[in-house]
């Protein structure tokens, strides 16, 4: 298989009908993939919810500032002060963008499951976590210093989310630091959580909540005050700045009493044969030279999306997202997946299973037959997602086998996402496309290799893209 960016015309399996230009322009919008059943077509990317194409301003933002690249914080030399000034600068973007209190640290980290894993590394001794099993597993696991971590059930709707908690803490006896994690927008569902009313609680029970913003923050902004969370975490490649960095902001106290995260340059402050003294303020965690472009590509996806209007996006977004779910809910065999009802408020990401149709090989025709880039699995939510199948197994059934009877529960989903670089027919493209699967089947046979669904005797050879090496 090979990718291209021409503009070549092409086979349209099922054209969509031409909207509006997406509100943001992103990198690879007109990129063509090879379809197995021939010719190519333009890729229809609805996959942002595991990671989002750069946005163009993003892109120009730091080919820009490539020539001036330097090390942080080290270097004597022109290049290094700028970068130095540019990361910290990036920083300041960051907090204004989270309207952080002034006390408030922003980190930089990896990602999301970085940020997570480094609050976990800072608890105080004896701190019980809560944390619903609906969470995406980077904010399930990463407690294992915690004293006790407890598991809330499922909740159906908002208002039990709330009551849950709120039982949770009251009946959680002894002193010590309590710690509630939450997500803001389920990677499953898209569904929000009750944020303000959840930290309110949290709060009212002397204890502390921090935000999973991987899935909320490309598609809302966050105000750290005005939710009144304590921490915050997202991923820069989900907030279309693909460049390896994530965030963790919020109070400092917890992170300035702990040992660093890494040991090492950056976090120490003065080190003898025999001793250390670790730095303070955000570098205690940082250690390592600190990805600037990261930094800086994070803080330039902030700008654009703050200048673009976020109401604006959300607007344009809801709208695109009642279409998809219109759109689905049209189709008899299609169930989608939620836990508080079709009425709750959500971001654009939709999973759902398809009646006779095991869900890998679904997303394999998409991808395959229509150029469609969708996920399917369990989306590192396993609890989340094996509750709302009903499933009784953990092993999903191979793909090349024939598809589970109409009726029969499906082990895995297939989850569509969008954003701010969606065109409206990639939305229409992908409806038609399930239409079409549901009524006439797939064009061509697949298999199951190496965990994947990939279609048989491909025609397209290896994946690969012009120019890429
Ligand atoms: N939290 C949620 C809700 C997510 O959807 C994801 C990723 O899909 C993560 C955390 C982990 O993010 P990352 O893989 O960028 O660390």
């Amino acid at each position: 298989m090979s990718v291209s960016a021409p503009a070549a015309p092409s086979t349209e399996p099922s054209a969509g009908t031409p909207g509006l230009a997406p509100p943001l322009a992103v990198v690879g919008r007109d990129v063509r993939v090879p379809l197995v059943t021939g010719g190519d077509i333009e890729y229809a990317a609805l996959d942002y919810a595991a990671s989002a194409p750069c946005l163009q301003r993003v892109w120009d933002d730091v080919a820009a500032y490539l020539p001036f690249y330097g090390s942080v914080h080290r270097g004597a030399g022109y290049l290094s002060q700028l970068s130095t000034d540019l990361y910290e600068s990036s920083r300041a973007t960051v907090a204004a963008y989270l309207d952080v209190r002034p006390d408030d640290q922003v980190l930089f980290t990896r990602g999301t499951t970085d940020s997570l894993n480094l609050l976990a590394s800072v608890l105080p001794y004896g701190t019980r976590v809560f944390v619903f099993e609906t969470e995406h597993h980077a904010a399930l696991l990463p407690w294992r210093r915690a004293d006790r971590v407890t598991r809330l059930p499922a909740p159906t709707d908002h208002a039990g989310a709330v009551a849950a908690l709120d039982a949770a803490l009251a009946a959680d006896a002894g002193d010590g630091p309590r710690l509630v994690c939450v997500t803001g927008a389920s990677n499953v569902t898209g569904e929000l959580f009750p944020v303000a009313d959840l930290a309110r609680v949290a709060h009212r029970h002397g204890a502390r909540i921090v935000l999973d913003a991987a899935q909320l923050a490309p598609h809302h902004p966050v105000s750290v005050t005005g939710l009144d969370v304590d921490w915050v975490a997202f991923s820069g490649h989900k907030l279309y700045a693909p460049f390896g960095a994530g965030v963790l902001a919020g109070r400092a106290d917890w992170l300035a009493d702990a040992e660093p995260y890494l040991a090492g340059g950056g976090a120490s402050k003065s080190v003898t044969a025999d001793s250390v003294e670790w730095n303070d303020g955000p570098a205690r965690h940082e250690a390592g030279s600190p990805n600037v472009i990261g930094a800086y590509a994070i803080a330039s996806a902030c700008r654009a999306l703050t200048e673009a209007g976020p109401a604006v996006l959300a607007a344009r977004e809801e709208a695109l997202a009642a279409r998809l779910r219109d759109g689905l809910a049209q189709v008899p065999e299609v169930r989608t997946l939620e836990l508080f009802g079709p009425e709750s408020p959500r971001v654009a990401v939709v999973s759902f299973v398809v009646d006779g149709w095991n869900s890998s090989r679904f997303a394999a025709a998409l991808s395959a037959e229509y150029g469609i880039g969708v996920r399917d699995g369990l989306f590192c939510a396993h609890p989340l997602v094996r509750r709302l199948l009903g499933a009784r197994t953990d092993a999903p059934a191979e793909c090349g086998a024939p598809d589970a009877p109409t009726g029969e529960q499906n082990l895995n989903a297939i989850r569509v996402s969008f954003g701010a670089g969606t065109p409206d027919e990639h939305i229409d493209r992908f409806l038609a496309a399930v239409r079409e699967l549901v009524r006439r089947g797939a064009r061509w046979s697949y298999r199951t290799d190496g965990g994947r669904c990939v279609p048989d005797a491909d025609p397209r050879g290896p994946v690969a893209a012009a120019g890429v090496r």
